[in-house]
């Protein structure tokens, strides 16, 4: 008892010893600079291709959701197209102007579609090869931070929203990953997992799944083998259609490979997302993130349309979904320990995409 009361007189003192130094030295309490600033490394602007005044209306919504929201920087890009579409053109205008709060990742509109095209045979032609490689050449030439949003596996959540499955160790990524690595920027990398063979459920019979879900965690490792330098940013960790995206499997994946990296969409309905709809946190997730600091940032997913895009509806059917991701991800950074909060917060995605440089 006594031991007990000693140390927690002695705890009671030292804090107000810091707190008196953090008015005095500091101008502010230590712990709680930037607490609740976040970096959020995956959103979406939709815009018709080479609209920019389009995309610049879409880009000043993104400012002002980030003055609102405590986002020091917004990483944008295309989602994965499955044909080819507006990729960097217009956001390279943008991060120009209003870099660095904004920055782009590039290839979901050119580098996406030519993998979902050879994506059928695992024979690449050395044209294609060639294409590719330009393509990616440019994006990193034209400020692009990284490459995204690219996927090996996306299921369709809606009628006319694509679905996409490429053999996740295709040729065409392990070119990816290599000219990834010789820039050391990032791959965004967006794969629903599925473990082994399994049965498309039945929730998500009604778009455009096909039957069966092929396994594709095994392809998705020797990519990960493939080029150890090549940083790869699991997208959407916390909240997958299919449950499969546990924090059992992503502790082991993140054991065997030193350079996956993920990030956090961390709301959702179905049971094992890291947010739940009631505001409880998984605490198994949270083990995890705890486990590995270094290894997490944040990506709401959000999606900011232009009001004159003309494009498929699915955007506009998902863009009400940022405000349920930002508040999970507002509850999430409240109940990690300060410094837990500033690493997953914006201190690892500095780091990976190196932003501010
Ligand atoms: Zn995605």
């Amino acid at each position: 008892m006594r031991l007990r009361r000693t140390t927690h007189l002695t705890l009671g003192s030292l804090a107000a010893l810091v707190a008196v130094l953090g008015c005095t030295v500091m101008g502010s309490a230590p712990n709680t600079q930037g607490q609740g600033d976040w970096i959020d490394v995956h959103v979406h602007l939709f815009a018709d291709k080479g609209a920019l005044a389009d995309f610049e209306e879409a880009a000043r919504k993104a400012l002002q959701i980030m003055d609102a929201e405590r986002i020091r920087t917004m990483l944008v890009m295309s989602p994965p197209r499955a044909r080819e579409g507006p990729d960097i053109e217009s956001l390279a205008e943008l991060t120009k102007q209003y870099g660095p709060r904004l920055a782009m990742l590039g290839g979901g509109g050119t580098l996406n579609p030519m993998l979902q095209d050879s994506g059928k045979s695992p024979e690449v032609s050395e044209g294609v090869r060639r294409q590719f490689e330009e393509t990616a050449e440019r994006i990193i030439a034209s400020g692009a931070k990284g490459f995204g949003e690219i996927t090996a596996h996306h299921l369709s959540l809606a009628p006319g929203h694509a679905y996409a499955a490429v053999a996740p160790d295709h040729p065409l990524l392990r070119l990816l990953a290599d000219i990834a690595a010789r820039h050391d920027v990032p791959i965004d990398l967006h794969l629903d997992p599925v473990p082994s063979d399994s049965a498309t459920p039945a929730s998500l019979g009604a778009a455009q799944n096909p039957p069966v879900l092929q396994a594709n965690i095994e392809g998705f490792e020797r990519l990960l083998a493939h080029n150890r330098k090549t940083k790869i940013v699991w997208a959407h960790a916390g909240s997958d259609p299919l449950g499969s995206f546990t924090p059992q499997l992503v502790r082991a994946l993140l054991e065997r490979h030193a350079n996956l990296a993920l990030s956090i969409r961390p709301a959702s309905p179905r049971p094992g997302a890291m947010v739940h709809a009631t505001g409880d946190v998984n605490e198994e997730w949270v083990a995890v993130l705890r486990d590995f600091p270094d290894r997490f940032v944040l990506g709401s997913d959000t999606m900011i349309v232009a009001t004159h895009y003309t494009g498929p509806h699915t955007p506009r059917l998902f863009a009400h979904r940022g405000e349920g991701q930002w508040r999970g991800i507002r509850r999430l950074l409240s109940v990690l320990h300060p410094d837990l909060a500033r690493r997953i917060g914006y201190e690892n995605a500095e780091r990976l995409y190196k932003l501010g440089r």
